[in-house]
């Protein structure tokens, strides 16, 4: 079977118009007028492909292909249409558009499925209008958390207002929640968002899960103190300890060469922040992951002893809050290896790689197996207009989703 290529590329480029910003961005809120344009247009792809759609509560897109037995769980793909405030035009758009893309090429080869399919675009994905995300994804599965209406955008609008203008009857949730075991796997199709494809110049990869984070917030306390006057042997200088930590940390995540662990300080805030006194409080962000938890706890471990170690050295007392705690989630080996297959057959040597960004395949890992495929970005950059993912790629992804459709069909 053959894709149309030409026709992939054509929904990609109708689809980049809808919320455009500057030449390539995409502005794209969860459950706006904007996010409502692009369901239309897909929806309309969806029919075309012979899918039945709606917007459910939640405001996810449902497309639904009926198959020969409906009463057997449904083989689920999808990502989402929703974008970052100053985003790509490929970031999750691609998990959508190439699967209606498999169906409409299924359709034309008069291929009617053993079980319904169906292509789900969800809800708020992103996470940023209401600092939190994979709303859609955590929805459908009975997984929403107290307080996830009430949480507001930047301008007090709430999320439950949000969604009541976007069409969606906030009473009845539970009308558009899967029951267990409804699914039989989901797939997700997405551009890595990282430079290892790019760099090994291999356009399609295969996901061996994503990683779990491990997000802490660090708070060092020494002494104030006037830069001019205290002697260095004396200082109890905060921001010196987090300094030594930093390093600390970026030594422990790289002590293995190859190894896909990573480890990341981006905010520090200090106290008092004038120049010319010493700091007597450092706070600082750490956000650690890795896709073999045993390891992420033995580097927790290390990093736990350097804090020790550094904070005594400096004369610092310090304290530790756990933010966030998740575990990885593995991609199914039985698909993982029908996508290798896949991949064999179009003379793709397609590498092995985990996420290290979430995406709504975490969400559904809770309910059914999932696996993924990842399709090369120019640079490994991501949330950002220049993001950008050759039509050849996208074309060869979808075809390697497309043969993985068809497998697991045949199961
Ligand atoms: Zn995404």
């Amino acid at each position: 079977m053959k894709i149309n290529a030409a026709r992939l590329q054509d929904h990609f480029e109708a689809m980049s118009l809808i919320g455009k910003i500057g030449e390539t961005g995409t502005c794209r809120p969860a459950h706006s007028q904007e996010e409502k344009k692009a369901f239309e247009l897909a929806a309309s792809w969806m029919k075309e492909a012979g899918m039945s759609t709606k917007i459910d509560n939640f405001g996810n897109l449902i497309g639904r292909l009926e198959g020969v037995d409906n009463q057997l769980p449904v083989l689920m793909m999808g990502s989402h249409l929703d974008s970052q405030p100053y985003g790509g035009r490929f970031d999750g758009v691609s998990g959508v558009l190439c699967a209606i893309e498999v169906l409409m090429t299924m359709k034309e080869n008069g291929i009617v499925p053993k079980r319904a399919i169906e292509i789900i675009s969800f809800a708020d994905e992103e996470g940023w209008r209401f600092n939190k995300g994979l709303f859609g994804s955590r929805g459908i599965l009975g997984k929403l958390e107290e307080g996830d209406l009430k949480r507001t955008d930047k301008d007090g609008i709430t999320r439950g207002q949000a969604l009541k203008e976007f069409g969606c009857d906030i009473t009845k949730f539970k009308e558009s929640e899967y029951a267990k075991d409804s699914i039989y796997c989901f797939l997700e199709l997405h551009i890595e968002q990282g430079p290892v494809l790019d760099i090994a110049k291999k356009p399609i990869g295969i996901v061996s899960g994503i990683s779990g984070p491990l997000w802490l917030t660090v708070k060092l306390k020494g002494q104030a103190g006037h830069t001019g006057s205290v002697p260095m042997p004396l200082r109890k200088d905060a921001l010196l300890g987090a300094a030594e930590i930093i390093v600390a940390l970026n030594q422990i995540a790289t002590q293995v060469k190859g190894n896909p662990t990573v480890g990341t300080v981006a905010t520090i805030n200090v106290f008092p922040a004038s120049r010319n006194i010493i700091a007597e409080e450092a706070e600082f962000t750490v956000d650690l992951r890795d896709i073999d938890l045993d390891r992420r706890h033995e580097y927790e471990r290390q990093l736990m002893d350097k804090i020790e170690e550094i904070s005594k050295k400096n004369g610092l007392t310090y304290s530790i809050k756990e933010d966030t705690n998740s575990e990885p989630r593995y991609c199914a080996d039985w698909i993982k290896s029908i996508i290798k297959n896949n991949c064999e057959k179009l003379k793709l040597d397609a590498p092995e790689l985990m996420s290290g960004p979430f995406h709504d395949a975490l969400a559904l890992s809770y309910a059914c197996d999932y696996g993924m495929i990842f399709v090369r970005c120019k640079d490994g950059i991501s949330h950002n207009p220049l993001e950008y993912s050759s039509y050849e790629d996208l074309a060869l992804g979808t075809l390697v989703l497309l043969g993985t459709v068809m497998d697991i069909l045949d199961r």
